[in-house]
């Protein structure tokens, strides 16, 4: 099957893959590509580019540097993006924080941190879950409690991704215990740097340091820190879960790394049995690729399609299924992960397993993978 873009959409993904094969330094795309780990700095640079070419948050309102594209460029512009090797601008910051803000703050917290938060002046951790409030967010028991016209903030958040670099956080914190849970929690801006807040590596199975606990004891927040009204988090929560699975399923880096997969095979593609799979998995991304171009054709109105539930549950199923297939390429190299400068083994095989074992995380953050098959029944499936 062809999919057909008109003239002035090809037009427009040759400007965007122009662009980002150009203008992002290729050092950092070849780290990206390659798999190895990017710094805060690789990050930074790149949305700081992008940002300065108007690049950086093109679904965000015009007035805070917005393009007003339809879903279908901002599709393009992500694909291309993900297919060079860029690495998106911090999800963080431009899909969830950033919209929330320019939706329901006031203009002065708005004019405050909108443009940092575009250009990455600010790198943003987010702050939502808890040791016993993950699928169920709504049982957080984080807590905010007024003194004058501060908040005082105690209690424990997990799994936050790349605390270690974060400067701000927003959190959902309980502050009315009394309320049916989803009415007593509010959104609160925080420093990082303020006292009583401790940011905790947490080991991963892969070696890397990719997610945090952040402790919080007696932390003071100023009371203009707080986003929208009190006991309104439960809303802007919704919000910017639904914009976060959306963004979730990475179609244009599945299919790089699938191409890229084909291509270390080198003479194991002579294998009828490995063919195959890769067939079935080229179709499988097909089909993903048009439930991405059906899911932004249908969203309206800031409104996720429910159609984003299958893509962020096949997107990541797919993401795994071909670090699996990378995994088995290097066969018994594989076990070469530990392996330093001076081994004769290729750098990807050194990177084949701890590859593999960190995306068994896709399937968990965004919205586990149970829960959008209820999604998907209850709203698609009406079962
Ligand atoms: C790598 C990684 C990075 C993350 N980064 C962040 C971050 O930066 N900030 C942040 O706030 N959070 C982050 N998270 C947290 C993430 O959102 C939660 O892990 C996720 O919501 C699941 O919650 P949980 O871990 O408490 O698991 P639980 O909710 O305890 O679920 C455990 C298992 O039970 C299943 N389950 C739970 N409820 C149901 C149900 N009703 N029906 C069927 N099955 C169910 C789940 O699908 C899962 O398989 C991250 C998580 C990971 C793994």
């Amino acid at each position: 099957m062809q999919l057909e873009l008109s003239t002035e959409d090809e037009a427009f993904r040759e400007e965007m893959r122009t662009f980002f094969t150009t203008q992002v330094p290729a050092e950092i795309r070849e780290t990206v590509i390659a798999g190895r780990e990017l710094g805060r700095d690789g990050y930074v640079e790149t949305q700081r580019t992008l940002n300065a070419a108007g690049l950086a948050v093109p679904h965000w309102p015009v007035e805070w540097g917005g393009r007003d594209w339809s879903d279908l460029r901002r599709h393009l512009w992500l694909e291309e993006m993900q297919a060079a090797g860029v690495p998106a601008p911090l999800p963080f910051n431009v899909s969830m924080i950033g919209p929330v803000l320019a939706q329901f703050a006031s203009q002065e917290m708005k004019e405050r941190f909108l443009p940092a938060t575009a250009n990455l002046d600010i790198w943003w951790s987010q702050g939502f879950s808890e040791p016993d409030a993950g699928s169920d967010l709504a049982g957080l028991r984080t807590s905010a409690v007024r003194d004058g016209d501060d908040w005082i903030v105690n209690g424990q958040k997990t799994w936050t991704t790349l605390g270690q670099y974060g400067d701000w956080i927003f959190t959902l914190v309980r502050t009315d215990p009394e309320a049916k849970k989803q009415a007593g929690i509010s959104m609160l801006l925080i420093d990082m740097t303020t006292p009583g807040l401790e940011v905790r590596p947490i080991q991963l199975i892969d070696g890397g340091h990719e997610v945090n606990e952040v402790w919080f004891t007696d932390v003071r927040v100023p009371g203009e820190n707080l986003v929208g009204e009190v006991n309104q988090g439960w809303t802007m929560a919704k919000f910017l879960l639904g914009n976060e699975r959306v963004g979730v399923a990475p179609v244009g880096t599945v299919k790089r790394n699938l191409a890229r997969a084909k291509r270390l095979a080198g003479n194991q593609l002579n294998d009828p049995l490995l063919r195959a799979r890769v067939a079935e998995l080229e179709n499988e991304l097909l089909a993903l690729e048009l439930t991405a171009l059906r899911v932004a054709a249908h969203s309206a109105g800031g409104e996720p399609h429910p159609a984003s539930s299958v893509l962020k549950l096949k997107g990541t199923e797919l993401q795994q299924a071909v670090s699996e297939l990378v995994l088995d390429l290097a066969g018994p190299a594989a076990y070469s992960s530990g392996a330093g400068a001076g081994s004769d083994l290729p750098e990807w095989t050194h990177l084949a397993a701890p590859a593999y074992l960190n995306l068994r995380k896709a399937s968990i953050y965004g919205g586990s993978n149970e829960i959008q098959r209820q999604i998907i029944a209850r709203t698609i499936l009406g079962l």
